[in-house]
């Protein structure tokens, strides 16, 4: 076969990868039956495809391209690394400078305690190490019984068996034989959707004292660890009510339950502080990392370790580790897209400048029909659709059809936004200025407008009775 290339014809790309491609979370025949849109270059927040359509990427890939796409320097690091020590283990008693820098500057960046770190290849790797580590810390202390695992529904924590078992994703569970077990989940502090007549901050309250709920009913000595996203981000970007957090912190406290904080997403300053922990006040025990972490430019992820449970798992083996933990291309990446972070006041600028210009525009758009709320903390924002805005009505058609048809009016205006169920989500790079977020918000806003009348014509504007 002669090589295949950015100059081939979109069709031509687009059959062999029907061919031989098996795309994650996609039906495949449905997508091949479509062509799947390629991607061929990017540059900041701008994705370019086979057609050279130019697309605002308000998502950043996955939630992770955050320093954008096209830094030099990245790709610079990346080779000179290869060249000199392209891998090596930290299995047998060796280690190496990217490895060594890279955990020393989390270290340093993490809240609190949190000053030890366990290399993973991804988020998904990552929570696996912390459903291990948790449970051989309690097995470690004696007291082998404490092995569930507290999560919520509608949580993403990975793919993997492990991973998927924490996440609270039903449909998941339904293929594949999961949730493991020893995995319970309680429900999420989704207002907008479950809130009913609740105001929220009753509404946060009632949810997380089911955390304390499930402990006395589950029994103390059989709880290791409770383990959220500080704002859930694939299952809509959903930010708790503000009384939400500190009883979940309390509730933890009084029960010494370990506390795992997902910051896949929210780390590395998508909330507008280094961590969502720090912007949640939460004093987690451990942090999951990845995504942000090298800015999607290598795949890495972790867990960022108190002194007290790395000291607990330090004191025997702990028989557990990925060929690629501390992989010395990814740890160099990550380190230097994080040396980009701070040289360049990153975090600063989603707080100061980014985040505020967004939020002003992005909650306007609770006035357009379709919208019954936009919600934004830092640059992770969602907007719930709805038939009925003060009701906060679902549509009668399946859920997710609305937003699907939506993320198409977006696609056909150059902009990525994703949709969940019929929740529109954003998350896009954090370098993203105020000129680019005015074009987001134009094309956001056209998007919804068509979207709108397309509703109309195919009379889905119903209410679900
Ligand atoms: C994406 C994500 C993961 C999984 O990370 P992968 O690198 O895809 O394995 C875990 N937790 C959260 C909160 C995520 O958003």
């Amino acid at each position: 076969m002669s090589a295949i290339t950015n100059h081939m014809p979109t069709a031509e790309l687009q059959a062999l990868d029907a061919a031989h491609h098996m795309h994650p979370f996609t039906n495949g025949d449905e997508l091949n039956a479509k062509g799947a849109r390629v991607i061929t270059r990017a540059k900041g927040v701008t994705l370019t495809d086979s057609e050279g359509n130019q697309i605002l990427d308000a998502m950043a890939g996955l939630w992770c391209v955050n320093i954008g796409y096209g830094r030099e320097e990245l790709a610079e690091v990346a080779a000179r690394q290869m060249r000199e020590l392209p891998y090596y283990n930290t299995f047998f008693q060796t280690t190496h400078v990217p490895a060594i820098a890279l955990a020393n500057k989390l270290a340093e960046l993490a809240p609190g305690d949190l000053n030890h770190v366990f290399f993973a290849g991804s988020g998904s790797e990552a929570n696996d190490t912390n459903i291990r580590m948790v449970r051989t810390y309690w097995a470690m202390k004696g007291k082998p019984t404490k092995s569930v695992i507290i999560s919520r529904k509608n949580a993403y924590h990975g793919s993997s068996v492990g991973s998927g078992s924490l996440g609270g994703m039903t449909y998941m569970h339904a293929q594949g034989g999961m949730p493991i077990p020893d995995i319970h989940h309680i429900n999420q502090p989704h207002w907008y959707a479950e809130g009913g007549d609740m105001t929220p901050e009753e509404f946060g309250l009632a949810r997380a004292r089911e955390l304390e709920e499930a402990i006395l009913e589950l029994g103390e000595d059989r709880v290791a660890a409770f383990i959220a996203e500080p704002v859930q981000g694939a299952g809509g970007v959903i930010i708790p009510p503000e009384t939400y957090w500190p009883e979940i912190q309390r509730i933890c406290d009084k029960y010494e339950i370990l506390l795992i904080a997902d910051e896949v997403i929210c780390g590395f300053g998508r909330t507008g502080t280094w961590f969502g922990s720090i912007t949640m006040g939460l004093r987690p025990d451990i942090m999951t990392i990845a995504k942000g972490l090298s800015s999607g430019y290598q795949p890495i992820g972790g867990s960022i370790v108190s002194d007290e449970v790395a000291a607990v798992i330090g004191s025997g083996e702990f028989n557990h580790g990925y060929t690629y933990s501390g992989h010395p291309v990814a740890a160099a990446v990550a380190l230097e897209n994080l040396r980009i972070l701070e040289e360049e006041r990153v975090v600063d600028h989603v707080r100061d400048v980014a985040a505020p210009h967004l939020k002003a525009k992005w909650e306007a758009l609770s006035d357009h029909p379709l919208v019954g709320e936009a919600r934004i903390i830092g640059l992770m924002g969602s907007l719930a659709l709805t038939p009925h805005k003060d009701s906060r009505a679902k549509f009668a058609s399946d859920a997710g059809t609305v937003g699907l048809i939506c993320r198409e009016r977006c696609f056909a205006n150059n902009l990525v936004m994703r949709h969940v169920g019929d929740r529109m989500i954003i998350s896009p790079p954090l370098v993203i200025t105020p000129e680019e977020i005015d074009t987001l918000i134009a094309r956001a806003t056209k998007a919804l407008d068509e979207c709108h009348a397309e509703l109309k014509e195919r009379d889905l504007l119903k209410a679900a009775s």
